[in-house]
């Protein structure tokens, strides 16, 4: 017997009536507003070619490392998951095979975001009423694949379905942006820009840090041999990315937040001793410090916003990452500083009106201490949504209840989604706006807002707020 699946209507509102009022009329205001996406990892390929998702597997376990991470934690193996190796060892090719694991052990999803991601999408882009679990794993396997086989499920269908307005991928420099310019010349009136993330190439501990200098030397007819033309290359191929791919922002996933402004006499040195490939770890740290501060520098002079997502142990656990590589779940969040970090970059440049440069945080404990009282003061600094193991309903709570006081709503720049998980975009959106309008409820509630400006907040943080803080 198998349990319906229901989206309620009074999902994530509070639970206290005269609040839960009051959000319900906010978000009636805001419920059908455009998806503006201006942060994530999707496929641009998806739209350049726009053909079928394969099948049920391929679209919600293989690419998802939110998914795979839980189950591995539960002693399921990923290559059993259909996860490509690096190593080149063999994956599980039965795609039903892979999704009959997730069924089986959906319960260990109850309580997390990825159920809720994933059942919206169930419930809304499939019309599946019932929840998924081994008994029923066949049957809605097949209920997906058949629909996305269909011409109206394909990602430029599914994509204007979902009510995009506009959505950014991210773009490493050495990337030729072929797909941003195919569905440019398509004629489709989809907007899928790139972002500028140049962490190949100013990150010394990056995998192929100096081959991958020399290629972007090759790339722009720059001698990126010397500081002064690894600089122009870097500002060139910003260029590129704006003229080709409607880039707006640049996004750096640095491990801490630390910055540097050195002498040029001592940038050029240090340059010098990381292009040999032998720097150590705290000329690696200096390095991407200074290169934080040449960005900000660099969006001065061509208005690109600038994102700073520091603070993941990338890849902690080898032995995951020998076998399947980057970005396979074993990424752990680090205990980050803004105050010192920040303070060399923001000497020079925290005052500047024009610069927008936006921090996300993957440590909660810096919101209410460093990060609000920061971007509550500096004209240059935003503060981003709650952000991966955040990206949450309790992370959104915390993240408004710690930085409101500080930094009031007008220093955030609304939600972005920062997914590889297409499917799950309109259910993320939804659950910042809902818990977005239940905090804006509270207030309203707890007559510290009055209705109408709770209105406008709303309209702000879903949409106006994201497409000035990016440009959009
Ligand atoms: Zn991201």
């Amino acid at each position: 017997m198998t349990a319906p699946l229901t989206l309620h209507p009074d999902r994530l509102f509070p639970a206290e009536p005269a609040a839960r009022d009051a959000a319900r009329a906010i978000y009636k205001t805001i419920a059908g507003l455009p998806i503006v996406s201006p942060h994530g990892h999707t496929n641009p390929a998806w739209f350049a070619d726009d053909e079928p998702f394969p099948d049920p597997a391929s679209l919600f376990i293989v690419p998802d490392h939110y998914v795979f991470r839980m189950l591995y934690s539960q002693g399921i193996a990923i290559e059993g998951l259909g996860v490509p190796r690096a190593d080149g060892g063999a994956t599980e090719s039965d795609k039903r095979k892979i999704w009959r694991q997730l069924a089986e052990n959906f319960h260990l999803f109850r309580g997390t975001p990825s159920r809720m991601w994933l059942t919206h999408a169930f419930h809304e882009v499939f019309g599946i009423r019932e929840r998924l679990d081994a008994s029923n794993a066949d049957k809605i396997y097949d209920q997906i694949s058949e629909c996305l086989q269909r011409p109206d499920f394909r990602p430029r269908a599914l994509y204007e379905r979902f009510n995009i307005e506009v959505m950014s991928t991210t773009e490493s420099p050495l990337d030729d942006l072929r797909h941003h310019k195919k569905i440019k010349a398509s004629g489709w009136k989809g907007r899928v820009v790139t972002a500028y993330r140049p962490d190949p190439v100013v990150d010394p501990n990056f995998t192929n840090f100096v081959g991958n200098v020399a290629e972007l030397g090759k790339i722009t007819g720059k001698d990126t041999k010397t500081w002064k033309g690894y600089l122009e290359a870097l500002f060139d191929r910003r260029r590129y990315f704006i003229e080709n791919g409607g880039c707006t922002s640049t996004d750096h996933g640095h491990p801490t937040a630390f910055t540097a402004d050195l002498p040029k006499a001592e940038a050029e040195a240090l340059f010098a001793k990381v292009i040999k490939g032998n720097a150590s770890a705290a000329d690696a740290e200096l390095f991407r410090g200074q290169m934080l501060t040449e960005m900000a520098r660099m969006s001065l002079e061509d208005g690109l916003t600038m994102q700073i997502h520091p603070g993941a142990y990338r890849d902690y656990n080898p032995t995951v990452f020998k076998m399947f590589g980057k970005d396979k779940g074993c990424d752990i969040p680090m205990q980050t500083d803004y105050v010192h970090a920040l303070k060399p970059l923001l000497d020079r440049f925290g005052n500047e009106r024009k610069l927008t440069i936006i921090l996300f945080t993957l440590d909660e404990t810096s919101y209410s201490r460093e990060l609000a009282p920061l971007a509550g003061h500096f004209p240059a600094l935003k503060l981003g949504p709650s952000w991966w193991f955040h990206d949450s309903p309790e992370g959104m709570r915390r993240f408004r209840e710690q930085v409101t006081e500080t930094a009031g709503f007008y220093n955030t720049v609304g939600f972005n989604d920062d997914t590889r998980a297409f499917l799950s975009i309109p259910a993320r959106h939804d659950v910042a706006r809902r818990i977005d309008c239940g905090f804006l409820g509270r207030l309203v509630a707890e007559h510290r807002l009055d209705m109408d400006e709770a209105l406008e907040v709303a309209q702000d943080l879903t949409y106006r707020l994201v497409k000035a803080a990016y440009k959009l």
